[in-house]
């Protein structure tokens, strides 16, 4: 099916670029797909495929000539005239409608039942139940997913609607957490993480050593890109629990503003190559993610979580004193921050609270509002020892 797949995308190509030089007429994609019922009654090759999932096909063909015209209207340099793909490179084809072409079944398991293919056992589960929509199958790096997009109510747990906090970015840990009251979390980075970054150099080393496409070449290749995909999951998985563990403990989440810059100079020395390739992207993709659990604009009461980036530059949380305010530049091989107000924290933590401060101070709005879902609670508790 993928070789299909592949086939159709080529010659829907090859049939816009010969109608435009022969004749001078763009094809667009109703056009082909009309075209395409003739071309599957024709050819029983194609008839074996999903009518559905062919148009999606021609859709996908017909988008990378949309982005290529609008590349070409802002008048982007290498505007990139869409390209034929090889059958090594072809991600994969989709499904548009549940029912049509495959089937999600759950049993005792859950199966994914694909027709001329069949039952296929499934791993893992959704994390919200609902009705499946559409389907993608997709081969990547010598393996085969099932991307499954379900229509659903999304249901919200109620928060305990407590805590507030403020996220500092780590160096050698993953993030520290201050919270409101005067406690502090630091989360660690996966455990395996530095293990699996070392392995991985060894492999690439071994395939730096292997004559460019020889066999020998082609394994050690499949090795590291097996490893690398494998960290990048075990990457995801830990930013995914991790974000969805902050925000169900707290009703306010406070994190600096991410810059390009600020990144790299964060890391410094120690992120190089691939390790800052997996650690730098890891604030971008959290901050993604916590983005998306807490969407902007809402009400505490309607989210239960309101997400926050403070201006670094404003606020200067790695320079600020979280105790008197007082200003100054630590250098960044200075891990503890010591004040003569009385403050004693670490550099991480000093942050954190700065961060969480300057939005307590500011939001008061909003704080009010926080304050309020804090006291009820309280009050509760306080019917309930009573
Ligand atoms: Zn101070």
């Amino acid at each position: 099916m993928l070789k299909k797949h592949q086939l159709l995308y080529n010659a829907a190509l090859e049939q816009r670029i010969t109608a435009y030089r022969k004749q001078g007429i763009s094809l667009n994609y109703y056009q082909q797909a009309k075209e395409l019922t003739e071309l599957r009654a024709e050819l029983p090759e194609f008839k074996a495929l999903n009518a559905q999932s062919s148009q999606n096909t021609l859709k996908r063909m017909d988008r990378a000539f949309q982005q290529f015209y609008r590349r070409c209207k802002e008048g982007v340099e290498k505007a990139g005239f869409p390209r034929f793909k090889s059958f090594a490179r072809y991600p994969g084809w989709g499904y548009n409608t549940h029912g049509d072409g495959w089937r999600f079944l759950i049993e005792e398991k859950a199966y994914l039942k694909l027709s001329s293919v069949g039952h296929i056992r499934m791993r893992g589960k959704a994390r919200t139940p609902g009705k499946p929509k559409t389907l993608d199958i997709l081969y990547k790096q010598g393996k085969w997913y099932a991307s499954v997009v379900f229509e659903c109510e999304p249901e919200r747990k109620q928060n305990a609607m407590t805590g507030a906090v403020g996220l500092d970015w780590g160096v050698e840990t993953f993030a520290t957490l201050a919270h409101d009251g005067n406690d502090y979390t630091a989360i660690e980075n996966e455990r395996h993480l530095r293990s699996a970054l070392n392995q991985l150099k060894g492999l690439q080393r071994d395939l730096s050593r292997k004559k460019r496409d020889s066999r020998n070449w082609s394994k050690a290749k499949k090795r590291v890109t097996a490893l690398h995909s494998k960290i990048a999951r075990k990457r995801h998985e830990f930013l995914h629990q991790t974000s969805t563990k902050i925000v169900r403990e707290n009703s306010l989440i406070a994190v600096e503003k991410l810059s390009i810059k600020g990144m790299t100079a964060k890391g410094g020395k120690l992120k190089k190559g691939l390790n800052r390739e997996v650690l730098c992207t890891a604030p971008a993709a959290f901050h993604g993610m916590l983005k998306y659990l807490c969407p902007p604009g809402c009400k505490v009461e309607e989210t239960g979580t309101r997400y926050i980036e403070v201006p670094t530059r404003k606020v200067k949380p790695s320079q600020t004193c979280s105790g008197c305010g007082k200003q100054e530049k630590k250098p960044l091989h200075q891990r503890k921050h010591i004040c003569s107000c009385g403050i004693h924290l670490s550099r991480d933590e000093t942050a954190a609270r700065v961060i969480l401060n300057w939005v307590l101070g500011r939001e008061s709005a909003l704080c009010g509002e926080i304050a309020l879902a804090v006291s009820a609670k309280h009050e509760t508790l306080a019917i309930a020892t009573a």
